[in-house]
This record gives C-alpha cells, structure tokens and sequence, in this order.
C-alpha cells in the first residue's frame, strides 16, 4: 500500500486510454448484490477527479478524465457508480482533514456526548471509528477516558490523529482488519462510520467486518448523505468519482440485513445537504426495539417509490434542466455585460462546471479560504482558485456559491458584497438570485 503514495491517482492501465467513452469499470454489476447494471440514473459526462486540483505549470498538460455515468441496481436500488480509480490511491494519502471545519467538530462532539449518554458508555467500552481521519472526533471520548480505536488508511492524517493522543491504527477496513482485532481480544461496544460508507468499494466486506466487531450488544452508526436528498434537491454535484454509492434508507436496511444487522434507529441531519445517521444491532439482540422514527422513514420511502424504477429514471432529465437554467442565467448575465467569480473551490464545483460546461467564458475566477488551493486552477475548467480578497478587489455584479451547503455561513461572511450592489447566486436545485 505504501507504493501507492508516489504513484499518483491515475493507474497505468487508465492512463492508456484516457479518451475512452466506454466506461472502464471493475465491474459492471451490482456491488452489494451482483445485479448486472442496466439503468442509468444519471450520466454527467466525462470529468476529471475533483479533487486534482492543477498548478499553472502542468496547465498545458494532458488530464485524464473519467465517466461520472452512475447506475442504479434494479434489484437492490442501490445508486452507484463504478470504481475508477482504486480507493487505495484516493485515500492513502488524503488532502482532507477533518478538524478544518468548525461546524463539522461541532457535530461529532455534540455526538460523542449524546452516544456516550444513550448507550452508557464509560472506562470499560470501546469505541472504534472507521475512517477516523485526524481524530476530530474520537479525541472526545479520550476526553471522557472511554477507550478508542481510529482506524484510518491515509497514512499523512492518521500521524496527526496519533501524535494527539488518538489510537490510531493505519489500515482499510474490513472482515480481515476486524478478525485482527478479535485476535488482539478487541470487540467494540459502538463502532463508528462517519461518511465513509459511500467511499467503500467492498460494501458487503466492509459490513460484514462491522458484524464480526461488535460485541453482542454493540451498536454501530453511520453517517452518509441522504438518496432522497440528493434526488429531492438536484445535488447533482455532489456525485463524484471518489463516491462510490448513494444510499436509501431501505436499500441500507437490505445491505446490513444481508450480514444479520438491524437497522434500529435513524436520525436526519442536515448536514452534507441531508444525511442519515443510521443505529444498528446484531439481529440477535432484542434489547433494543425498532423506533417508531426508523419505521417512519421506512414507511415514507416505499410510499416516495424508492422500490421502483420509474422513480430513479426521471432524476436524469431533473438534471439536464437543473443545467439548462443555470447556462440561462450565465448567458443573460453575460449578454448584460456583468461580471460574475466563484466562491469555492470544492470537489461538488468540479463536478458542477464539468458538466455544465462552464469555464472562464463565464466565470472570471473563483475564491477558496483554502491556502494550498489558492494559486491552482479548478481540473477540467481550468478556472483560476484566488484568495477571497479578490472579490472585494474585481467588485462582481454575481457571486455563484460552489459550496451550497455552506450557503448562510459564506452569505454572512461576504455581505459586503452588496455595498457594490454585488448579489449572491446558488446553483441548485435550480440557479437563483438569493440577495
Ligand atoms: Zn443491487
């Protein structure tokens, strides 16, 4: 695994064929459930990964791109696309830490303390984390003296989490990782996945690995973006090679009961745009009743349709006009002589541009608060990242927010944008004037 550090995210094999319009995939069948894929649920084109950001020196250089065209299983419903590029080399070593985000630190302590109360955790239990990245989370049960695991295979962010006190193991996830543990006399009371699920290109390996590590009370909960959400809003972008899956709540109910895990419990958060956390038990486990809320949003789901196929196979055109009305609004702001910049540089932007079509010829710029961004161009777009000074600097009629989910947060943080009669813009679910 440690070779893949320095051999960048594109495989040779890729490399070859980096025109390619026929999808290059591992398999074309189901990953939870072996299903050949015949159903498009929504073909974005060919576009870069989103997260290989371009210095103004490799600009003149070729970039491979890739098939966002995602699939959904019509026997599971499961919403997927093929892996392109191996999970070893996205996440190995990750440019993504955690701790940057208030809200999101916020979040997980705020978790911790009502896990910690709900399940009567204290100096006996364990507490694993899958994906635990730099120990954002799991440094709050050290807090409280419950011993944790993180176990996080990107090496660059699993130092960080070790070196403040997290017990951080460097591996993937799966049946083989927790058979080590077992074998070490480690079972967990709770383990942990926070945005993770949708990242694992072995789904049953990876669900299976949870059942084998919890002890015969145990509780896990996941975190993932929400399929209805997703589908409700137009969040297109947030689709990206880097995401594998896209989750209902029944199909997670199958996938987990196909491994004697039940689903007892869920919450909807609104974070990532709308996510579920999910609670699960070993099937065996009585102790802990099916809430009336898991019913609920069971119950919701099959009366939304999410068992047919009719109900995935309009989200395609969903997006096509979601697109159309957002070129509308660049071409007439255009043809009007106004100025319009980004804000943000994140990897639902890169989906976004990519497929809309959308380059310097409409956006001048955008801005990222992120130093190691400034100074890059977005891949594919090849539109210039500048500190957000810039914008108080080149005073734009229009500011297009990339990270929506941020959407009030950077409303108040660039207010001073109206002082110019500058006005903010949202891509989705359809392009808006929001001020
Ligand atoms: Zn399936």
């Amino acid at each position: 695994m440690q070779n893949t550090l320095t051999t960048g995210r594109t495989t040779p094999e890729l490399a070859a064929e980096p025109q390619a319009t026929k999808p290059i995939a591992s398999s074309e069948c189901c990953r939870f459930c072996a299903t050949p894929l015949r159903h498009t649920f929504v073909d974005l084109g060919m576009s870069p990964l989103c997260e290989s950001y371009v210095s103004a020196e490799n600009l003149s250089k070729v970039e491979h791109f890739y098939p966002l065209h995602v699939h959904v299983c019509e026997e599971c419903f499961l919403v997927q696309l093929p892996v392109f590029v191996s999970a070893e080399e996205i996440f190995t070593e990750y440019a993504y830490f955690s701790s940057y985000s208030d809200s999101w630190l916020k979040h997980a302590s705020e978790y911790v303390d009502m896990i910690t109360t709900r399940l009567g955790l204290d100096s006996t239990s364990l507490a694993v984390e899958l994906a635990s990245n730099d120990g954002y989370l799991l440094k709050n049960f050290v807090k409280k003296g419950i011993p944790c695991l993180g176990i996080e295979p990107a090496v660059n962010v699993a130092r960080v989490a070790s070196e403040q006190g997290v017990p951080t193991l460097v591996k993937f996830f799966g049946q083989e990782t927790a058979e080590e543990l077992i074998a070490q006399g480690k079972k967990a009371d709770l383990v942990i996945g926070n945005n993770v699920l949708a990242q694992v290109p072995d789904l049953n390996d990876f669900v299976a690995g949870i059942k084998l590590l919890l002890k015969p009370r145990g509780v896990a909960t996941l975190e993932f973006p929400h399929l209805v959400r997703l589908m409700q809003e137009n969040q297109y972008d947030t689709i990206y090679h880097e995401h594998f899956s896209y989750f209902s709540f029944i199909t997670v109910e199958k996938i987990f009961a196909a491994h004697d895990l039940v689903l007892f419990d869920v919450e909807e958060l609104p974070t990532h745009g709308g996510s579920l956390r999910i609670y699960a038990r070993h099937v065996e486990d009585h102790s802990r009743p099916i809430t009336q809320r898991a019913m609920n949003l069971h119950t919701s789901e099959m009366e939304a349709g999410l068992h047919l196929m009719q109900t995935y196979s309009s989200f395609d055109e969903k997006v096509k006009e979601s697109k159309r009305s957002l070129l509308e609004f660049l071409i007439n702001a255009r043809r009007q002589g106004k100025r319009v910049a980004g804000y943000g540089a994140p990897g639902k932007g890169n989906t976004l541009l990519n497929y809309c079509g959308i380059r310097t010829d409409f956006l001048d710029y955008t801005v990222d608060r992120n130093p190691y961004k400034q100074g890059k161009f977005l891949p594919g777009t090849h539109i210039p990242i500048f500190a957000p000074g810039k914008i108080f600097e080149t005073k734009p009629d229009y500011v297009l927010i990339l990270p929506w989910n941020f959407k009030e947060e950077i409303v108040n943080q660039m207010h001073k944008i109206r002082e110019w009669g500058g006005k903010f813009v949202v891509p989705i679910p359809t392009a808006k004037v929001i001020s």
